[in-house]
């Protein structure tokens, strides 16, 4: 038995596999500090779990309707109003099993064979994964100033006749960087005229930081019809810190709804009721957990932008949202795959190489646990790459030396 060219071909989530390499040593009794996760880790909202939970003493726990429960799709339909000053209705609205979830079936109902999908680097690690299990091509375009967000003219340079989407994420994973909203304006305009979709991937879009905001793509559409190009992606994962529930949607025109039910009719039937118990009951719930989050992470992002400055060598772009941040270390090392298998070897930190993402040269460092993980864990990568730096370090109550240059 053979495995497929196509599952070959799949690189494993690089998150996952530090995960992995990181769980070994802690098995090991080592002290890790893993400044790699993607997920908050405060508790999930009351109202989600009484919803789940008065779900489950029902003892009817059967399939939904594919495109979800009915109060569910009222409740992002509110959503959509409220946040996005938008009005959409039921026919606009399909929930999934996870944002991850609901890119992949946005994929496979827009993608044929060799099409083009525009993805702007630095980009979350899925994106180029997904295309090509949709058999299409990743069409990457990195900013040429070597910062995070690309200019219109180099996006609109790689489109070709065979481009089928643009997917932006902003707030962006990794680099926290927010767009400027001239560019979504650009891109809603540039897309609308040459008949592209625009993928929003919006899954940290309540997570900014400094009173600023991610702008909605709404604001600037001028095709409201049943043919508009945007699609929106969001979830419950991040703002409610609900990434166990497995809940994302998207917000898109009938058409592309319509096909994206009969996908995930076939791929997975419907996502638990449970679970969209539980996300319904976030959304209908107090909301004062999202800003509380927030304030945690604006304070944590300036927590660890403070202690990067202090980083002779390091270059760090202040994130203006989302729980990462992605520093430079070229001046350290080239390699970022080197750098964080050094690092999670000689200072048992957990990092994520910049490459994964696009952006050799950067790790990508979450801020999302605590003050004292932050803290410690760039002090250890200051200990085992600044030379400057004592040569012996504590960890726990282990003395470590540093024997290399
Ligand atoms: N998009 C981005 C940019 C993400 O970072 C993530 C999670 N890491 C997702 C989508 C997937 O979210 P979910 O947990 O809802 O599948």
């Amino acid at each position: 038995m053979t495995i497929s060219k196509l599952a070959r071909e799949i690189k494993q989530s690089p998150t996952l596999q530090l995960n992995e390499a990181a769980g070994k040593l802690r098995d090991r009794g080592e002290p890790v500090i893993h400044l790699g996760a993607g997920e908050p880790k405060s508790k999930v909202p009351m109202d989600a779990i009484l919803s789940a939970a008065a779900k489950l003493t029902t003892a009817d726990i059967r399939y939904t309707n594919t495109k979800g429960i009915p109060s569910l799709i009222k409740a992002i339909i509110r959503y959509t109003e409220d946040y996005y000053g938008k009005t959409i209705g039921t026919k606009n609205v399909i929930v999934s099993s996870g944002a991850k979830h609901a890119i992949y079936n946005i994929m496979v109902t827009l993608v044929d064979p060799q099409d083009e999908v525009i993805i702007l680097a630095p980009y979350w690690v899925s994106y180029p994964e997904i295309v090509k299990m949709c058999y299409g091509v990743p069409a990457i375009v990195t900013p040429g100033d070597g910062r995070f967000v690309p200019k219109i003219k180099e996006i609109t340079n790689v489109v070709s006749s065979h481009t089928k989407a643009i997917i932006v994420n902003s707030p962006n994973n990794p680099s926290g960087a927010v767009y400027p909203e001239e560019l979504i304006a650009e891109l809603v305009e540039f897309c609308e005229k040459r008949g592209i979709y625009l993928i929003m991937d919006d899954i940290y879009h309540k997570l900014v930081f400094d009173k600023k905001s991610a702008v909605s793509c709404y604001k600037y559409a001028k095709d409201n019809s049943a043919n508009s190009k945007l699609i929106v992606v969001n979830g419950v994962s991040k703002m409610y810190a609900m990434t166990g529930f497995r809940i994302g949607w998207t917000v898109a025109n009938e058409k592309i709804i319509e096909a994206m039910i009969n996908v995930q009719g076939q791929n997975m039937t419907c996502p638990s009721v449970v679970l969209q118990e539980a996300a319904a009951g976030a959304l209908n719930g107090v909301q004062s957990g999202v800003e509380s989050l927030r304030l945690t992470l604006e304070n944590n992002r300036n927590v660890m932008v403070n202690e990067l400055r202090a980083f002779t060598g390091v270059k760090i772009t202040p994130p203006d949202g989302t729980f990462y941040c992605l520093p430079d270390f070229t001046a350290y090392y080239k390699d970022s795959v080197a750098l964080s298998k050094f690092l999670l070897e000689k200072a048992l930190v957990v990092a994520i190489p910049g490459k994964e993402f696009g952006m050799e040269g950067h790790l990508r460092l979450s801020y999302c646990g605590t003050i004292k993980e932050i803290t410690e864990g760039v002090a250890r990568i200051k200990w085992a790459l600044d030379p400057e730096s004592p040569n012996e370090i504590y960890i726990g109550d282990r003395r470590y030396r540093r024997d290399w240059k």
